[in-house]
């Protein structure tokens, strides 16, 4: 058994109502290959989730994302893909209002969009690195979606650690089966020429592709 993602074999087992594993290189919380929950059964939960314009908090979750995350380091006609945006596209319709040109892609509910060369001034993707059972693979495939100079700005929430992982509200939901801290996005970036623009430290992180 290894880390899927920096591939260490320096695991802790947290025994929980999953089981999930801790990574003490990369510090990376996945859980167990069988837990993955299929396609059909994530489908339905993300439809149960009120994701549209008409949720007040949902759609001011992103309001705040844009003016601390992508606001202060972009403007103007930037080329946009909005990454796993979900039934109701609120971040792309938000964006295009900027006046970005947005491409939306979601393996359900937007799969239409072809990615050939296609490349990107700005990735967003909110509430999606949770839900990634390959992040590894995820994140080679928009990092070669991406500009020289372009920015990756990622909405997932980081862990507190795996003492408190179990009390975490956000580990329950049964659709999230990964989750990272600053170390692991650090640890992750050695891989790829990019550097961390900026992170809060709680749900927000963004990346600059540097050449
Ligand atoms: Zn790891």
């Amino acid at each position: 058994m290894e880390c899927i993602l920096c591939k260490s074999e320096k695991l802790e087992v947290l025994n929980l109502k999953n089981n999930y594993y801790f990574c003490k290189n990369c510090e990376l919380i996945f859980v167990d290959r069988e837990k993955i929950p299929a396609a059909e059964e994530e489908k339905e939960r993300y439809l149960d989730h009120d994701n549209s314009h008409q949720n007040e908090g949902y759609v001011e979750m992103f309001e705040d994302f844009i003016k601390k995350v992508i606001d202060p380091y972009l403007k103007g006609k930037a080329k946009v893909l909005e990454f796993g945006c979900g039934p109701g596209p609120v971040l792309a319709d938000l964006l295009a209002e900027k006046g970005f040109r947005v491409d939306k892609y979601d393996p359900y509910f937007y799969p239409e969009l072809d990615f050939k060369e296609k490349k990107y001034d700005l990735i967003t993707s909110t509430e999606v690195f949770e839900h990634f059972s390959d992040p590894g693979k995820e994140i080679d495939f928009l990092y070669k979606l991406l500009k020289v100079g372009g920015y990756l700005a990622v909405m997932t929430s980081f862990h507190p650690g795996p003492e408190e992982f179990a009390d975490w509200w956000y580990s329950w939901d049964p659709t999230h089966i990964v989750f990272y801290n600053l170390k692991t996005f650090q640890k992750l970036i050695e891989d790829y020429n990019l550097e961390i623009i900026f992170s809060d430290q709680e749900k927000y992180i963004l990346f600059r592709k540097t050449a």
